[in-house]
């Protein structure tokens, strides 16, 4: 599932081909990309519509158009937009024509990705606001705003870091790795870390972050750049998906478990386990082994 640097790898490859462009041919071949929308409905608005600025907003690909309008894509787990595909890729659902003659195919296996089309830029933010919290890399993005929303939960750090509500951009991939590089176990209650475990965590978001826009993404699915090609990622992981394998810091193996129902990678010696208190019931954990 594409996160916060594979979309933005892609936005980085879409950008120099798309903004300045007219949209001149849209075909919306899945009617679940729009939903509650109409497909015939949203075609019509992209219709003509000159592409200003691609953006990025959590793991949403903002389209700026002319006449204050906002295309919000969302590759949830398979999507994935090709430039000049060829031979016609099996799985495309949505296809543009550019006014300088070059296509761009949505493609998406599974169907769970989205566009939306919002009109003005209150709404777009209304949006975004429903859905996502505080960006990595912005401003906003500091030690106190990670304290005020981490205060009083109980929930395990990994599953705060996941909830897109909170902090945009993460998933399952670079949860782990900033847990890795805090040396923050993710069962942890993010409640209770410290004012310097919460300003290690914070910094170690965005170093995950960086070395996967760096490598330009993981492709250990179907995420694939503008042209096909895989990212890189996933062959400098430091954790994720090498249970076993010695952690890079300390050289013990890496173990598999399950926080809120996903694998999970750690060193339990460089992220040391919370003690469970009694008479409280522990989080379940599960060993995958
Ligand atoms: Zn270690």
């Amino acid at each position: 599932m594409p996160e916060l640097p594979e979309v933005e790898t892609i936005r980085r490859q879409l950008a120099p081909q798309l903004e300045g462009r007219r949209i001149v041919a849209v075909e919306i071949l899945d009617a679940r990309w729009t939903r509650p929308e109409h497909p015939a409905a949203v075609e019509a608005q992209l219709r003509g519509a000159l592409v200003e600025e691609v953006t990025r907003a959590g793991k949403y690909l903002v389209w700026q158009l002319s006449g204050d309008r906002y295309l919000l894509l969302h590759l949830r787990m398979t999507g994935a937009l090709l430039f000049d595909p060829e031979p016609e890729p099996p799985q495309a659902r949505v296809r543009f024509g550019l006014d300088d003659g070059h296509h761009l195919t949505y493609v998406d296996p599974r169907r769970f990705g989205t566009g939306h089309l919002l009109h003005g830029a209150q709404a777009r933010d209304a949006y975004l606001a429903e859905r996502i919290g505080v960006e990595p890399f912005s401003r906003e993005f500091t030690t106190e705003h990670l304290r005020r929303l981490a205060a009083g939960r109980q929930a395990p750090v990994k599953a705060f870091l996941l909830d897109q509500r909170r902090v945009a951009g993460l998933g399952n991939i670079y949860a782990d790795e900033a847990l890795f590089r805090a040396g923050i176990h993710p069962l942890r209650p993010v409640g209770r870390l410290s004012r310097a475990q919460l300003e290690r965590l914070r910094d170690a978001i965005e170093d995950a972050l960086a070395a996967g826009i760096e490598a330009k993404g993981a492709s250990i699915d179907d995420f694939r750049h503008l042209d096909g090609a895989r990212g890189a990622f996933q062959d400098r992981f430091l954790v994720h998906r090498r249970d076993g394998e010695p952690c890079p810091r300390c050289g013990r193996p890496i173990r598999k478990v399950v926080v809120g129902g996903r694998g999970t990678y750690v060193c339990e010696h460089c992220q040391p386990r919370p003690r469970t208190r009694p008479r409280t019931r522990a989080v379940r954990v599960r060993s995958a082994a």
